[in-house]
């Protein structure tokens, strides 16, 4: 099936768990949450996206858009391969047919979702970042990293969820400075939550 790519790149990942560490980032074009324009950003169901997901390239199949993916890949370096696959929200196009096709490349396959729709199986990392006033349909993973404080998502309301880590990101924005003492706040009483913050606005990592 044809998939719809906003953009793919070779970067750090900046935030939770993987930090630090090389991968291409394939970012698909579309998201069920929010159409992308600023003049339905007030009814949406997230309203606080800072990502431009709108337009993007077609590739026709998936060994097609993993061999765009494996181009960035450095052809001479050693060590495991990571894909992170995002968006906008990836499960709209993710299928399993693109997940062993970047196997087949030797990738890990991590992806980041809003954690509303269902996924392929066979995933090597998932992290579910779960919107206020939305029902789960991944309610397991590697990572759950809320973006903190979301009013009508308390950190309490994920708890009880069968991820690895559970990590919670200081909201960006003009209270981006008082939502990091929150969240280290809320860390420290509630010692489950570890702290992700993220470091390629920090260091200027595109
Ligand atoms: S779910 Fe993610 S991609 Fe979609 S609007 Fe919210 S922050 Fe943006």
């Amino acid at each position: 099936m044809p998939y719809t790519v906003k953009e793919i790149f070779r970067s750090l990942q900046g935030e939770g768990a993987q930090t630090g560490r090389a991968a291409v980032f394939l970012r698909f074009s579309g998201c069920n949450l929010w159409s992308g324009r600023e003049e339905d950003r007030a009814k949406a169901a997230c309203s606080f996206c800072d990502t431009d997901f709108t337009g993007g390239v077609k590739y026709p199949d998936a060994e097609t858009l993993a061999e765009a993916v494996a181009a960035l890949w450095p052809q001479e370096a050693e060590g495991p391969r990571l894909v992170v696959i995002t968006g906008g929200e990836p499960a709209l196009q993710l299928d399993q047919v693109l997940v062993d096709a970047l196997h087949d490349r030797r990738f890990e396959v991590a992806v980041e979702t809003n954690g509303t729709q269902p996924l392929p199986t066979r995933l090597d990392w998932v992290t579910v970042s779960p919107k206020a006033g939305t029902a789960l349909a991944v309610t397991s993973g590697d990572e759950l990293k809320l973006i903190f404080p979301q009013d009508g998502a308390p950190p309490e309301a994920y708890e009880g969820l069968a991820f690895r880590y559970f990590f919670l990101q200081p909201m960006d924005g003009p209270d981006q400075a008082a939502n990091i003492q929150a969240a280290i706040a809320r860390c420290l009483t509630r010692p489950r939550w570890r702290l992700s913050l993220q470091t390629h606005k920090i260091a200027g990592i595109p």
